[in-house]
């Protein structure tokens, strides 16, 4: 009896003192902000960090110089020390391979720039319209079709805003508002807002979706000032994630999705087919499931866009397709991502 009894308050103790240790490591984590502003972004660090050889750091540079590393701490936390191969440095890690062009790679592979009505705004498709709200983004993506954006021409002040706001009240056929960026959640809190304010406004607006990989890369994000104003809108909430790995999520990543689940946010995830990070059956089975687990369906599975300095990236079409008949075989039909290319001046995406 004794003995059970000192066994549960032992037992009881260590939950207490578990419970101060994390509310202490609460306080005592930088903030979004902090993180963000202190991610690494020399090529250098990152390769010492995780313990690579010099052969790897002279590629490194090479494609730093075209498209500058960044690597928030709770990413790069992810990885396994002294692996080129993980999946998660792929995505980040600069190769030398970048200065390739081969021919089909070009700076902007989506024809974006004929999309532009108005400064920061890209309008595509029917009903729904893509916001430039942040011109910079926590991670640098090796892979990114928008690594030669000219952000600086697109990130409208306040004033400019109103242009697009202006474009979007004209329309009453946009039922759909979709920050994207960049990444629309390295703005701030009061500017997001304020913007959501201005856009539940407009009374043809339905939905306000959010393209974002920021509460994957850093999970401290989903803070309750984003949560204040993303959960009193009027406007119903979509949050496209991207995550091409499951390594990706972490206890951290689930907790944050939790918190935006809480506030009514439908969570759905987007990834890019990736040579050497997902391009396997099992990998994209995992994916599915570990997605699932955190409360967040499958969208897409984008093939790659041609963008110079990702073809090492590239899998082929058919491959692609091999892959997702075979992935079928593995899991329930609404765990399973759309295979998709982008495809310029299709009226959306189109279906491989
Ligand atoms: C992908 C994309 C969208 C959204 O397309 P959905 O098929 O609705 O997810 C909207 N606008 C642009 C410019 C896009 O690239
Ligand atoms: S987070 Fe998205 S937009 Fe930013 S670099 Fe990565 S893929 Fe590109």
């Amino acid at each position: 009896m004794i003995t059970r009894r000192r066994a549960f308050l032992q037992e009881n103790i260590m939950i207490v003192a578990s419970d101060r240790l994390e509310q202490a490591s609460e306080v005592s984590r930088p903030s979004w902000q902090h993180q963000l502003s202190h991610a690494i972004r020399d090529p250098r660090v990152l390769c010492q960090y995780l313990g690579l050889d010099d052969t790897w750091l002279e590629g490194a540079r090479t494609g730093h110089a075209l498209f500058e590393v960044r690597v928030p701490e709770a990413y790069f936390k992810r990885m396994a020390h002294n692996a080129p191969d993980d999946p998660l440095l792929r995505q980040v890690l600069p190769l030398g391979d970048e200065i390739l062009a081969p021919a089909g790679y070009v700076a902007d592979p989506l024809e974006e720039a004929d999309h532009r009505p108005v400064r920061g705004l890209i309008h595509k498709y029917a009903g729904r319209v893509l916001l430039i709200a942040s011109p910079t983004c926590a991670v640098n993506c090796r892979y990114c079709f928008r690594r030669h954006f000219p952000y600086s021409e697109n990130s409208p002040s306040r004033a400019q805003w109103q242009e697009a706001l202006d474009y979007l009240r004209d329309d009453p056929g946009i039922h759909e508002a979709i920050l994207s960026g960049g990444d629309p959640l390295a703005a701030s809190d009061r500017q997001l807002a304020w913007l959501a304010g201005e856009l539940e406004r407009i009374p043809h607006l339905k939905r306000l979706r959010i393209h974002t990989r920021l509460p994957v890369v850093i999970p401290d994000r989903v803070d309750s000032d984003l949560l204040a104003w993303l959960g009193n809108t009027r406007l119903q909430k979509v949050m496209v994630l991207h995550i091409n790995h499951a390594n990706e999520i972490d206890q951290a990543v689930v907790d944050a999705c939790a918190r935006l689940k809480a506030v009514g946010v439908t969570l759905l995830n987007q990834s890019v087919l990736l040579r050497g990070v997902n391009d396997d059956v099992t990998t994209l089975a995992v994916l599915s499931e570990r997605l699932f687990e955190a409360g967040v369906l499958p969208y897409y599975l984008h093939v790659l866009d041609p963008v110079q300095g990702a073809a090492h990236f590239d899998v082929p079409d058919e491959e692609a397709r091999t892959l997702v008949t075979r992935l079928r075989d593995h899991l329930p039909g609404f765990l399973m991502p759309r295979l998709v290319r982008e495809i310029p001046g299709e009226a959306s995406k189109t279906p491989l």
